[in-house]
């Protein structure tokens, strides 16, 4: 079947213009995100105060019941409770007190990892984030390769989906800073060419193509994929057999769906649903991110007030 005519032609044909909301959008989200904001905060507040309650409610009958229903205990007794309470006591602060559940170090840790890395349209790929990269793309790729763990693990997840009778493609991963440019400069170039400023034209560009170091493509790290039965990179990959496994599967293997469907998670990404686009962040990273419930670029915020309060 004939593909629609991109509204771009000059764009890489295997990666559609993402399209960035509009300063409307972004505004009304904002405000819808606000109330949810409050709503959640009112939400874990209430759980609060009921945990803490319930608490002393149980600390306040547990108390004298014990004491009455015992006699005196004998110092060897007294002694063997004392160890038993601090055991007890040394054990329940372990799990620490935030959304996350992690310690400050354990936080630190994993903002240090260099497969949690953020990259976005507004926090550019360190200048000395380097890596080593491994082909594993489809026949068709443009961009075949992905950082050398990553390919490992894509393959690895291609062969277990193999497994359940499900065929996924690797489709675009790695693109290097240089190649962005071109892209990028290319874009540009076609708004100069309808007459726009440069500054205009610049900005123009990077609501269509993610300046360099501005992709998370380029950290090697994001692929996009499919299947034979549908072979864009389109919102309608989600009904494919393939997006099922991977929702079901890919978080086995590390990867992370990076820019989920709905309001709330659009707001947070400003990328519009992108069901073909997955990012790697090793198996552990993948677990507890999706555990959470949260967004990457929430997450990353999580772990950072986590570290700063450590
Ligand atoms: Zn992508």
């Amino acid at each position: 079947m004939q593909q629609p005519m991109p509204p771009y032609p000059h764009h890489d044909p295997h990666h559609p213009p993402r399209r960035r909301l509009t300063r409307a959008e972004m505004r009304r989200r904002r405000r819808r995100r606000a109330i949810r904001r409050l709503a959640v905060l009112f939400c874990a507040l209430a759980l609060v105060v009921g945990g803490v309650s319930f608490a002393v409610t149980r600390l306040a009958s547990a108390g004298p019941s014990a004491s009455a229903a015992s006699p005196a205990p004998a110092e060897g007794e007294n002694m063997a409770a004392g160890s038993s309470q601090s055991q007890a006591a040394s054990s329940a602060p372990a799990a620490p007190q935030n959304a996350l559940g992690l310690t400050a170090a354990e936080a630190s840790a994993m903002l240090a990892d260099p497969r949690m890395v953020l990259v976005n349209h507004q926090v550019p790929m360190p200048e000395d984030y380097t890596f080593d990269t491994k082909e594993c793309g489809s026949a068709t790729a443009i961009n075949k390769t992905l950082q050398t763990e990553a390919a490992d693990a894509f393959l690895e997840m291609q062969a277990a989906a193999a497994a359940d009778g499900i065929t996924i493609w690797m489709q675009s991963g790695y693109r290097s800073v240089d190649y962005q440019t071109t892209l990028y400069n290319n874009k540009t170039q076609q708004f100069l060419d309808q007459g726009y400023d440069e500054p205009t034209a610049r900005e123009m560009a990077a609501n269509v193509v993610n300046p360099p170091r501005y992709s998370e493509h380029n950290c090697g790290l994001a692929a996009d994929l499919n299947c034979p039965e549908y072979t864009a990179l389109e919102p309608g990959f989600e009904d494919t057999a393939a997006f099922d496994w991977l929702c079901q599967h890919a978080g086995d293997y590390g990867f992370i769906l990076r820019y989920p469907k709905g309001e709330a998670a659009e707001a947070v990404t400003e990328i519009t649903y992108e069901p073909w686009h997955w990012r790697y962040v090793g198996p552990e990273n993948a677990a507890r991110i999706n555990a959470s419930g949260l967004i990457f670029e929430q997450y990353i915020a999580e772990l950072q007030s986590i570290a700063a309060a450590g």
